[in-house]
């Protein structure tokens, strides 16, 4: 039997049919992976214990009997909640945010939290206040961030999917340090409801999974239009996995984003990815063309701006009075505040509330917030022209292979901003993108390379992408040291 840890959702649904293996035989052998590795990896902040994993409410599914973890800024009813932070300390949700309800509604084992960076603020899990999540690939090179927990339970063969949130490349970044999938769906298909918020008008949640068709099974569970989320578009659910047959849409026509491949600082290991990825779509009947859209060098200068605005403002709310860590009890309420804020919040997260809202203060919000919100309206713009030209975009999702823990500290503090580059222009106009494993460093660590779609393009991404994994194997290698015999 192939190696169960690292099957993917389809042949796991397909060993549950065939009465191989029971739903319960298979949340034991998870849970044992999660308590054997966990430890070393520090993927999940909590796993659940079988019992109370048994008992969650759920019905029978698309996703019947398959455990995953959920990234912990996302609520689970009677669980801890803590993004990470100090500041949390304590407090438990007290109930389900939407895709937690919609993945029980499809019958999914949820198995624990998973760790990231505080707040979701960064791009390797180092602001974690739970520590820092190992890249199983080599453990002394980061995941990537801020999901970086999902991505490391998946890519170690923990769970076979898991959820992160992506405000400016947090699940796309880390799937492609990690060699699986990552998508950040349009924004407005799925529910923020129950996520705790960091920058408002980029956040979505998304999806990592081994191939495109696990993708495509955890997206149809949650996709659509909530009641409780009036930011989430009026589409009709549908099934994501229909589309994926083998073929490439007729005709289609790939733009490769000129300047981002010559970008400074992009690794020739980078280059050679998104070469081999070129030809294998060519070989595809893919026509790829280049294209250019100069707008998107200013992206992250104003994802920057705007990212910093939003967290300041859905940040005030935690002030010792209605969630978690409260300090000084009796000495006015001011000082309270102010002490709860200062030992509850880690460094990353203190500073990016101070820059938010200086950016947004009285004399300075034309120079910073509003010229980041032109580029936004630009890019938006440019982005929908493009899509007049091409199919789908392709770019780099990462500069380079993985960095070593600990590389990008205080002084080198703009290499590590530099890592939403290729990323954050997608959250920025709402379009979809998609990190998709397209090969690996000379070191053995994963590159991956980045789809993006028109808005509610995910079938033709997932499409595409299905029809990729079908002549190339990249998605299906995985940490030699995880794979153990069974
Ligand atoms: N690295 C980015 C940041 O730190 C992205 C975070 C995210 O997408 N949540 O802001």
């Amino acid at each position: 039997m192939k190696n169960l840890a690292f099957a993917t959702i389809v042949e796991l649904k397909q060993k549950l049919e065939n009465k191989e293996i029971t739903e319960s035989e298979l949340l034991s052998f998870f849970l044992n992976r999660l308590e054997k590795h966990n430890p070393e990896l520090n993927a999940a902040i909590e796993v659940f214990d079988k019992d109370s994993i048994d008992k969650q409410s759920r019905q029978q599914g698309t996703l019947s009997g398959i455990p995953g973890l959920i990234k912990d800024n996302i609520s689970q009813e009677n669980r801890k909640l803590t993004a990470a932070s100090k500041i949390l300390d304590g407090y438990t949700a007290t109930y389900d945010s939407t895709v937690t309800s919609r993945l029980k509604r499809q019958g999914a084992l949820l198995a624990g939290r998973a760790n990231l960076d505080e707040f979701a603020m960064g791009s390797s899990t180092e602001t974690s206040a739970f520590g820092t999540s190992k890249n199983p690939w080599n453990l002394e090179y980061v995941p990537g961030g801020s999901s970086g927990g999902s991505a490391v339970a998946v890519a170690a063969g923990l769970v076979p999917w898991a959820l992160g949130t992506d405000t400016g490349g947090s699940v796309r970044q880390p799937a492609g340090f990690c060699g699986i999938m990552g998508l950040k769906p349009t924004y407005g298909l799925v529910s923020r409801h129950g996520v705790i918020a960091y920058a408002s008008s980029l956040d979505q949640v998304g999806i990592f999974a081994r191939s495109a068709h696990d993708t495509a099974i955890v997206l149809s569970a949650l996709a659509g239009q909530d009641v409780r989320d009036s930011s989430t578009l009026s589409v009709q659910k549908k099934d994501y996995t229909q589309t994926l047959d083998g073929s490439i849409k007729s005709g289609m026509t790939i733009g490769l984003i000129e300047s981002m491949i010559n970008a400074e600082g992009v690794d020739s290991e980078v280059h050679g990815v998104i070469n081999q990825a070129v030809k294998d779509f060519e070989k595809l009947g893919v026509t790829v063309k280049k294209i250019s859209l100069p707008i998107l060098d200013y992206a992250a200068s104003a994802y920057f701006i705007i990212s910093r605005a939003e967290a300041a403002s859905n940040l005030a709310r935690f002030d010792g009075v209605r969630y978690g860590l409260r300090k000084r009890k009796t000495d006015g309420l001011e000082k309270m505040y102010n002490q709860t804020r200062h030992d509850g919040f880690g460094l990353e997260v203190r500073d990016r509330i101070l820059v938010g809202n200086f950016v947004l203060s009285a004399g300075h919000s034309a120079d910073f917030y509003q010229n980041a919100q032109m580029v936004q309206r630009m890019i938006r713009k440019d982005l929908d022209q493009a899509f007049t030209q091409v199919d789908l975009l392709l770019a780099p999702t990462q500069p380079a292979g993985a960095f070593k823990i600990g590389a990008y500290d205080k002084q080198n503090k703009l290499q590590m901003d530099l890592q939403d580059y290729f990323t954050c222009f997608v959250n920025l106009s709402g379009n979809p993108g998609m990190s998709v494993p397209g090969g690996f460093t000379a070191d053995k660590l994963p590159i991956g390379f980045q789809l993006v779609g028109p808005h509610l393009s995910e079938g033709l991404m997932l499409q595409t992408a299905h029809a990729y994994q079908q002549v190339t194997d990249w998605h299906k290698k995985h940490p030699e040291q995880f794979v153990e015999s069974e």
